[in-house]
């Protein structure tokens, strides 16, 4: 599949064979294709990506001062209430807690929002597991939306079409760090009485509207997992500043326990929570967080306006009043636009030197065994054994997500690169495009 003979075979037969022919019949089109680097030609991107730094000092000057502590645990921390100063400085949630992952983080909000047995939440299904997993662990009944073309984000009237009585929340995910449309999104939850929950795992530094992404659910989380925008290794963020939910957040995360009050259980929760050591590098990490934030937005941004235009080639979208992060840059392919398929073109562009790949997760959540199986808890799904669902997810449709991920290319972004480097993605994809053209 990879080694498809057919189109080099044709690109000798125009190479050799007719080359005279096309030098007389047609030579400003001859010229303005450049030969393939896969064929020989010369790259396209002439700077080649250096490693991005991501800590140093800042991280080993907060270490250094968790290593004089006598204590390393959260409560009372002098790290993690740094860490959450510094997080309160850009957020300035009412409640905001550490946890140990994004989907902790995810999990703790579900918890906190009263999802329980047969629930319905709303929400995307192309992004990381973590996003479901607490709806699930608390019985409740993930429903997956279809999403925008090319905003790769909730299709707000997918959400509401699937709205039934059972529906309780909405899990909005940013993906790739593009705000979601939050105002239609809101307005829905508002209008059905729905808890709006805001996935930012892949969306630190994002706005929405100029506003702090984040600001417009009633909690929102992130991920300090090692491939998002800033980490510190694993660990996450739960914010709200709801006065039903606020409250919660801290003994969600920690066993249940009230460690401001009289002490006791009042409710059921697993162990969430994260160090001081990683409070520390998070701590350290959120000084670091807008270079990074604003030199992603600011090359995707880029990227969009070199590569708009180009027949078959769908940008990233974003609203022009919103600040999308890439955490990568997702841009779709169109088949009938090109003599290749969507491998053979991301194969060119590699060749190019551009740090690329072809599509994202290999299908929607809902199609992964797991979800097929309904093989939740030991084999078995006690919700939908007790009738309090009809899920089925082997028919559960979403087509274009299907569409996203078939023909979608995702770029690396990151703030190693330079405009230089984006310069040369453009430029290759202008010109795989163009050799590649129907
Ligand atoms: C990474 C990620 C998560 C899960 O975060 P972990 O820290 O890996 O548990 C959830 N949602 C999205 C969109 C993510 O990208």
């Amino acid at each position: 599949m990879k080694d498809q003979p057919s189109a080099v075979s044709r690109r000798d037969f125009l190479a050799t064979t007719s080359a005279a022919l096309l030098v007389s019949q047609a030579p400003a089109a001859a010229a303005a294709t450049p030969k393939l680097a896969l064929q020989g030609g010369e790259k396209a991107v002439k700077t080649p990506v250096k490693r991005a730094r991501r800590w140093g000092d800042l991280e080993r000057e907060r270490l250094n001062a968790m290593l004089e502590q006598d204590s390393l645990l959260y409560w009372k921390g002098p790290q993690t209430a740094l860490a959450l100063e510094r997080f309160r400085k850009i957020h300035p949630f009412k409640w905001a807690h550490t946890c140990s992952s994004g989907t902790a983080a995810l999990h703790i909000a579900v918890l906190a929002a009263g999802i329980g047995p047969g629930d319905e939440v709303i929400t995307s299904p192309i992004t990381d597991i973590g996003t479901v997993i607490g709806v699930i662990y608390q019985h409740g009944v993930p429903v997956f939306a279809d999403l925008g073309a090319s905003t790769y984000n909730l299709d707000p009237a997918d959400v509401e079409r699937r709205i039934t009585p059972r529906t309780k929340a909405i899990i909005a995910v940013h993906l790739c760090g593009n705000p979601c449309d939050l105002r239609a999104l809101k307005a829905i939850a508002d209008k059905h009485q729905l808890i709006l929950i805001e996935d930012c795992c892949q969306a630190w530094g994002a706005k929405y509207r100029g506003q702090p992404i984040g600001s417009v659910g009633h909690i929102a989380c992130w991920s300090l997992q090692d491939t998002k925008h800033i980490t510190c290794g694993d660990g996450g963020v739960v914010a709200s500043s709801d006065e039903r939910f606020g409250p919660l957040l801290q003994k969600c995360g920690d066993k249940g326990a009230d460690r401001g009050k009289g002490g006791g259980f009042q409710m059921f929760a697993t162990n969430y929570r994260m160090s001081e050591p990683q409070a520390a590098v998070l701590a350290a990490q959120l000084e670091r967080l807008e270079g990074f934030a604003g030199a992603r937005a600011r090359l995707g941004r880029l990227l969009t306006e070199k590569i708009s235009g180009i027949p078959g080639i769908l940008p990233h979208q974003v609203h022009p009043e919103d600040r999308c992060v890439y955490w990568f840059y997702f841009m779709r392919f169109k088949e009938a636009a090109f003599r290749c398929n969507r491998a053979d073109f991301v194969k060119a562009l590699a060749a190019e030197g551009v740090v690329c790949s072809a599509g994202y997760i290999a299908v929607p959540l809902h199609r992964e065994p797991v979800f097929q199986k309904h093989g939740f808890f030991a084999g078995r799904w006690p919700v939908k054994e007790m009738g309090l669902t009809a899920m089925d997810f082997t028919k559960h449709h979403t087509p274009e997500v299907e569409a996203i991920l078939q023909n979608g290319i995702r770029f690396v972004i990151h703030e190693g690169m330079t405009e230089a480097y984006i310069d040369g993605v453009a430029e290759a994809v202008r010109k795989v495009a163009a050799h590649y053209a129907v």
